[in-house]
């Protein structure tokens, strides 16, 4: 009798196995034949009737038919899992030989993009492309360059001083004077760089700005020279004749000095904010250096002269790009920047 029901029972159970679809349909044949109140459950209980001998022999059935059940389900688990594995890998393959997105790439700030086309225009002409400490000696910044401390020239440059006599470089300049101490003549350098002055802020001031100072010296230098490479540089910057006009100037460090200024390209003459509605914009200050000026850097003036120019980076970028305000350049506002 107990016979039939185990046999019933376990192959019942293997084909519900078989069959099932998922775990939650195997659980259910697990609960109703090997639950605490499942069918199996049930038999053994029947086991205390039989004669000890009998009751031994149907036990091992009982045991045997448990056993193959229990594996039967196991496999039929181990199915399901890959099954959901396999499932799993399908939909979130990723190959790994593509390509990666990679960043967002940047762009050079318009004025770094004007010093390296500028660099690489001097750098054709035979100059040399030379850096200087924005943290300067007052002697590299004002005394050697023929502003001895009572000058005048020192309160249109005023700038940040520092502790022991050090100063926030207001020109490039102190890097023309090192250069000669260092490399002496013959000399062709530019140096561009970041600079300072203590400045009210407004459209066309700035208390932090970008100048390109450069410098020539050699036997025989005149203004003629200076002008064929003022004329390179600017035909260079905008690509096109900009007009330009030469007035004397005075730059201690220069003797005869010039102004260089070139029409407003913002405005185109009639006058607005960034030319202070002159309608020209001083662009470079240039001269043949001062005969001192050689002196203190060891450099004999009767045997070598030769000329200097400065020109604001930060005002050409404005011309270039018609920025008609100087704090957009330092401000780090990407709207202004994502332009260029
Ligand atoms: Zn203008």
């Amino acid at each position: 009798m107990l016979d039939r029901s185990i046999e019933e029972l376990e192959s019942g159970s293997l084909a519900r196995i078989a069959s099932a679809e998922s775990l939650a349909d195997l659980e259910a044949v697990r609960v109703d034949a090997l639950g605490r109140k499942g069918t199996l459950a049930q038999v053994s209980k029947d086991l205390g009737r039989l004669a000890p001998d009998e009751r031994a022999r149907v036990g091992k059935l009982l045991n045997t038919a448990k056993q193959r059940l229990e594996d039967a389900m196991e496999a039929r688990k181990r199915q399901f899992e890959e099954a959901a594995l396999r499932a799993r890998l399908y939909a979130e393959w990723i190959d790994l030989t593509l390509p990666a997105p990679g960043s967002r790439r940047g762009h050079l700030h318009p004025v770094t993009r004007i010093q390296r086309e500028l660099e690489e225009l001097f750098v054709s002409l035979g100059f040399a492309v030379l850096d200087g400490p924005e943290v300067e000696t007052e002697y590299h910044n004002f005394d050697a360059l023929n502003i001895p401390p009572e000058h005048p020239a020192r309160d249109a440059q005023d700038t940040f001083w520092l502790d022991g006599g050090h100063l926030l470089r207001t020109h490039t300049s102190p890097v023309q004077v090192r250069s000669m101490e260092r490399l002496g003549p013959p000399l062709r350098m530019i140096a561009p760089g970041r600079v300072f002055r203590n400045e009210s802020v407004d459209a066309s001031h700035e208390h932090t700005f970008y100048q390109l100072e450069g410098m020539m010296v050699d036997r025989e230098v005149s203004v003629a020279h200076m002008l064929y490479f003022m004329k390179a540089l600017l035909t260079d910057i905008f690509q096109r004749e900009a007009a330009v006009r030469l007035r004397p100037g005075y730059f201690p460090f220069v003797e005869p000095g010039f102004e260089l200024d070139i029409q407003c390209l913002i405005c185109g003459g009639p006058g607005c904010p960034v030319c202070k509605q002159s309608g020209w914009v001083e662009l470079m200050p240039c001269g043949l250096v001062h005969p001192n000026v050689l002196r203190m850097s060891g450099i004999d003036p009767e045997e070598w002269n030769g000329f200097a120019f400065g020109l604001g980076l930060t005002r050409l970028a404005m011309m270039r790009y018609g920025i008609d305000d100087i704090r957009y350049l330092q401000s780090g506002d990407l709207r202004f920047l994502e332009q260029f």
